[in-house]
Parts: C-alpha cells; structure tokens; sequence
C-alpha cells in the first residue's frame, strides 16, 4: 500500500465513457496533478447484458481508450468487482481523490455505497458528480417541493431549472498502465461506437431534425437521432446534445422533450427504486398474468402472426435496437392482447437492447403496461393492425424484418389473414407455413385485458389517479 497523495486523482468511469463534457473527469483533471482513468468490467453486469450491449460497451472502452491515448494517457482496465478493485487500484497507487459521475439504479446505488465505505476507511475523498443526466435527481421540483408524478409539470420545472455548472478539463498528466489486457472484439463493428462517432452521428441528425416531429413515429425512416445508446454508455453528454439541438423548431422542441422524459424517468427510479419490480400503482401487481411460455416465445422469436409485432421483435432480435413506436406496439401486444406480465417483456428487453437501462425500460414498460406514473391508461389498449396501417402505411418497416411477407400489398401487408387463400397463395404465402396464423384474435384479447384489469382497480383509475398529460412518450 502507498500512502494517498492529494496530488493524484483516479477517474472510475462506469456510464460515461468519454472525455468531452464529462464533469467527474474534468474536475479531476482540473483539480489533480496526475490522474488514472480506471474501469472495472464487472461480471455481474457483463452476465446481465445480452450480446449487443457487451460488444456496445468494449468497442466504447476501446474507443475511449484512443482518446486517452491521445492525451499521454491510457485506459486503466481492471476485471472483477468493483467494490474490491477500486480500493486495490487506489491503494497501490497512492490515489487521494476519486471521481466518478452517479447512476440511479438500485444496482449501482448499493456498489457505489460500498466502493466509498471501502474509500473512506482508506481515508480517500470521493468527489461524485452527475454527468449522465441534464439535472441532478432531487433538484426538478414542483412548487410543493416535490418530484412530480405527472410528466408535464416536470418538464415544466425541468425547462425552467438553471443547469448547476460543470468544470472545464485540465492539463492533468496521465497515468499510462492500461492493465489487464482489454477483450479484444471480433467480428462486424457494433452498431453504434465511441464519442467521436457519436458527434458524427449528432451532427447528422442535426440535418434532419427539424423533422422530427412528423417523422419520429415512422419506423420505415430513419425519422429518431438514433443517439440511446450513445447516451447509455456515456459517449456522448446530455447536455451536449440539448446545447446542439436547441429549441428553435417544433421539431427540436419536441426532441428535447424527449430528453426530459429521459431525465424523469431516472429521477422517479432514484425516488422509487423498487420500480423495477412493483406496479408503481400497487393494485396492478394482483393481475392475473398470464403465465404461457410457448406464446411468450412466439413473441420473443417473432412469429405472432401479428406482421409489425413480428417486425420489431425480430428487429431487436437480430440488431439490438427498435423503433420507439414499435417499442410500444409489442409491449401493449405482451401486456394487453397475451397478458403477460410487464416485466417479462423488461427484462427481455433489458437483456437485448443496446441501449437497455433499467430507468428508462422500466418506466417505459410501465407507460405500456397502465401501471406507472403517467401512464397510458390501461383502457387505451393499442390495436396492432391500426397502428400498423397508420405509422408505416407502405409497408416497408415489415418488409424490411418480415421478408416472407414482401410479395403482399400495401394495404394487405398488415392483416395477411383478411386476404383469401387464393390471393395469398398468388403472393407465395400459405398462413400456418410461410407465416403464422395470428396467435390471438385483438378484438377477444382486448375484452379479456379490460376485465383483468378491472378486477383490481377500479374502472377511473386510469383517468383520476393517473392524470393524462397531453401526450405520453410517443403516445
Ligand atoms: P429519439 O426519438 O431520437 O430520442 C432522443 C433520446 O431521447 C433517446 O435517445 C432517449 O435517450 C430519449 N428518449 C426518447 N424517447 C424516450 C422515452 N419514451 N423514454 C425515455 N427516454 C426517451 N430507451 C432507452 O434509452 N433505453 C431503454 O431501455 C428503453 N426501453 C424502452 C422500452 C419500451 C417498452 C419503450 C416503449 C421505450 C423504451 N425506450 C428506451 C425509449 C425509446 O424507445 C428509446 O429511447 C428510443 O427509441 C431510442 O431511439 P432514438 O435515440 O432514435 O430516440
């Protein structure tokens, strides 16, 4: 063990992986004489993360990596739990200070708890600083003082609070050992990369985001910034992306209030951290969940018979992103029509998506499901054929992820089953071969939701207790 020497900083990067606009690293590199920039890979999150978000998060340390390089630096890459190896890198190297920007979940909560126990009894100060998030959970306040569960005052108040301002970088020396040797990733590129790319793909979008408004509900374009999984991991900062994108244009409104969604839906986690596996409304949990493995694995595999159901399960499956809308549309197609229990579809959601993130997934299932905080009303139960008709009205979206049905028409793309067998068979298509019958008829599943749910709540509780505020998510 060295003594700890104020003179050296250790940045633990975890949700943050990038050096621009990054407060725990500029403070440190501002505040220290030398600094080592550290992650720990930790099994217990790399076990959780399904393949794309793995290979997401080395191609990330690998990028972040580079960009340390080219400052004289090194990334610092440790395997194990972090509870334990902070500590140990800390002592060995003499570290006096450690910086890391904070998380909300229950998981990250409870680590960081323990890394600054282990800290303190080493007589190290940890400097936390919040990097992840526009605003700090527990400053965007109603005037009663307290975090609003309805979404449009909080984007009221969250417009409205200044942002507490974050350090510029210095010249701090870097500490140059990278460690344990970083996994090295094989294959195809992942889909989205380090902070570099993702300032290419901001000012990408900055192109078309006057658009946004009219084209964020089409999966068939590329109408979303595409930027979760950079905000995920970090690559990219909150802030920065509010900064470019401004307000000037419905468009850019709407954009940014999507990032408010973002926020909230961590603040209320911080809030509430048994939402991950509680209705937030409590007299949802006594639903009578349907409990049919073979129909949640047609779901999951994509072969519902339902066409933009299947598009986006199979969208997820082989790319580890979906669109917002179809996000939507096979979470009510879960909950509602086979009435499974939300958080299957979580945690299947958790492990596959690249920009998984327990805060958000969580709240959004919820949105889905009626049981959460602003909830979509669990009387509006989504009909998959008419959203299907209306969002991706040509078709493209399911031809792009349901080939077998590419032979059919625009308007007969969306219900195969309402054609007759001959017509069908023109397009090679034979339901129950080619292509699934649909597994549930809407109309009944529709019925068979509403009672479930009215069994334990009463019928005004979507509309009393829940107050709509205009529109939801992407409602
Ligand atoms: P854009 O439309 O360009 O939005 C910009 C950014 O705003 C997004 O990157 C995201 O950070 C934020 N944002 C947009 N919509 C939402 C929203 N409804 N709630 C919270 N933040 C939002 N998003 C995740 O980042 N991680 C998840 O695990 C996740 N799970 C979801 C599960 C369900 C069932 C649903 C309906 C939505 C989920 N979302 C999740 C929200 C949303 O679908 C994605 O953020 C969005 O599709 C990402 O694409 P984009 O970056 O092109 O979005």
């Amino acid at each position: 063990m060295t003594e700890p020497s104020d003179d050296i900083g250790l940045v633990w990067f975890r949700r943050d992986l990038r050096l621009d606009d990054n407060p725990a690293w500029a403070a440190a590199t501002s505040q220290r004489k030398f600094v080592v920039p550290l992650y720990v890979i930790d099994p217990r999150l790399m076990r959780t993360a399904g393949p794309f978000r793995r290979r997401q998060l080395l191609a990330s340390l690998q990028a972040l990596d580079y960009s340390l390089a080219e400052h004289g630096g090194r990334l610092l890459v440790r395997v194990g739990e972090p509870e334990h190896l902070v500590a140990d890198v800390v002592s060995k190297l003499g570290v006096g200070r450690v910086y890391w920007n904070s998380d909300v979940t229950p998981f990250a909560t409870t680590r960081d708890r323990r890394v600054a126990e282990a800290l303190a009894a080493l007589d190290v100060t940890v400097h936390p600083w919040w990097g992840s998030l526009v605003h700090v959970p527990g400053v965007v306040l109603t005037a009663k003082g307290t975090l609003s569960r309805v979404f449009t005052p909080f984007y009221k108040a969250w417009k409205n609070q200044p942002w507490d301002p974050w350090p510029e970088p210095g010249e701090a020396t870097l500490f140059d050992d990278p460690g344990e040797s970083m996994p090295v990733l094989d294959g195809p590129p992942p889909m989205f990369e380090g902070e570099i790319e993702a300032k290419v793909r901001l000012e990408q979008f900055l192109e078309r985001v006057d658009r946004y408004g009219t084209d964020r509900d089409r999966p068939a374009i590329d109408g979303t910034s595409m930027l979760s999984a950079d905000l995920r991991f970090g690559t990219l900062s909150p802030r920065t992306v509010v900064e470019a994108v401004g307000e000037a244009t419905i468009g850019r409104a709407g954009f940014v209030r999507q990032l408010a969604w973002r926020d909230w839906y961590a603040h209320l986690l911080s809030e509430l951290p048994g939402l991950p596996n509680h209705s937030m409304r409590e007299q949802f949990d006594q639903i009578a969940w349907r409990d049919e493995p073979a129909e949640i694995a047609a779901w999951k595999g994509g072969f519902t018979g339902y066409p933009i159901v299947d598009a986006g399960m199979r969208q997820l499956r082989q790319t580890g992103w979906m669109h917002n809308r179809v996000r939507m549309i096979v979470g009510s197609f879960l909950v509602k029509d086979l009435l499974v229990d939300w958080r299957i579809g979580e945690r299947h959601f958790r492990h596959l998506l690249v920009d998984g993130d327990v805060p958000q997934n969580v709240g959004n299932w919820q949105w889905v499901a009626g049981t959460g905080p602003d909830a979509s009303p669990y009387h509006r139960i989504f009909n998959p054929v008419t959203q299907s008709r209306k969002f991706d009205p040509e078709g493209a979206y399911i031809r792009r992820w349901v080939p077998e049905l590419s032979g059919l028409s625009a308007k007969a793309i969306h219900a195969p089953w309402e054609l007759a067998p001959l017509e069908l068979l023109a397009a090679g298509i034979t339901l129950g071969s080619e292509y699934p019958v649909p597994m549930i008829d809407h109309a009944e599943a529709r019925l068979r939701a509403l009672a479930a749910y009215a069994a334990v709540g009463d019928d005004k509780v979507g509309s009393s207790r829940a107050p709509r505020s205009g529109a939801g998510p992407r409602s």
